[in-house]
């Protein structure tokens, strides 16, 4: 069987862009999905790519999803942690709801996910996890403490990781997107994006298969050299 990837999140946006980058690849693919069952069921057909709902804040859901992957196919060699979630608010507004429901979905899923392929991927000496933060765990963003400090959390988790499993064939590194069009920023108001816009140098917000392509580089068998990295593909939005 060709290596089997993973990817949270894999039936809309960004993580629909991966699951199909990786499967061109060659790679046999399976999209997690939480709620959306009709997004999740055109995708599939659409694709053939299966699809597995299974909610990565949870680490219950998790391990049992992992442990169904395994008796069905194999212990994934590749893992992209993609899902996420906003709930944006000031924090002076913000109810401990909101702050949990994002730290949850967004970092502890890291932790999830991880702590369940983890074990196998040590003993067969390969692995490739990809994290996605964002351009905001970077430089902040107004009514985003939780989701910053969730995004900003992937980072230095996955440099932790990363060097625990760096004799073991295992690589760990994290991808920022800045702005790219899902629905996510579909739902920023027009007159915030054309705001945002004209502070990207290259002029436009990005694609998902511009993340994609980045997530498959990362993934390749050729790439383990690079670990406890954190790439930016943001347009040029924030150079550090
Ligand atoms: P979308 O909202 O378009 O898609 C999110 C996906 O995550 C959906 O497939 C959704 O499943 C899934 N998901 C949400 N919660 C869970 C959960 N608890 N368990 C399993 N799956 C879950 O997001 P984007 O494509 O815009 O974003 C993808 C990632 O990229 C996120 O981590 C986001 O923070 C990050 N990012 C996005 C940027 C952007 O500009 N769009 C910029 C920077 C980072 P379902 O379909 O069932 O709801």
């Amino acid at each position: 069987m060709s290596r089997l990837a993973i990817v949270t999140g894999g039936t809309r946006g960004i993580g629909a862009a991966i699951s199909i980058d990786l499967k061109q690849k060659g790679y046999e693919v399976i999209a997690n999905y939480v709620g959306n069952e009709e997004a999740a069921t055109k995708f599939s057909k659409e694709n053939n790519i299966n699809v597995y709902k299974s909610d990565v804040s949870s680490h219950e859901s998790s391990k049992e999803f992992i442990k169904k992957i395994s008796e069905e196919y194999k212990n994934p060699d590749i893992l992209v942690n993609n899902a996420g979630i906003t709930r944006d608010s000031m924090l002076h507004k913000m109810d401990l709801e909101s702050w949990e429901k994002v730290l949850e979905t967004n970092l502890t899923s890291c932790f999830n996910m991880c702590s369940a392929v983890i074990p196998e991927m040590r003993n067969s000496g390969y692995g490739r996890i990809i994290n996605i933060s964002s351009i905001n765990a970077l430089v902040g963003q107004l009514g985003q403490t939780n989701y910053a400090a969730a995004k900003a959390g992937i980072i230095g988790f996955s440099k932790s990781l990363a060097r625990e499993n760096a004799r073991k064939g295992i690589t760990v590194n994290v991808v920022a997107p800045g702005y790219i069009k899902t629905e996510m920023t579909d739902a920023v108001p027009e007159k915030v994006m054309e705001k945002i816009v004209s502070s990207i140098p290259v002029g436009r917000i990005g694609f998902t298969k511009e993340i994609a392509r980045v997530v498959s580089f990362l993934a390749d068998e050729d790439s383990g050299f690079i670990t406890g990295e954190t790439i930016s593909v943001n347009g040029g939005h924030n150079m550090y």
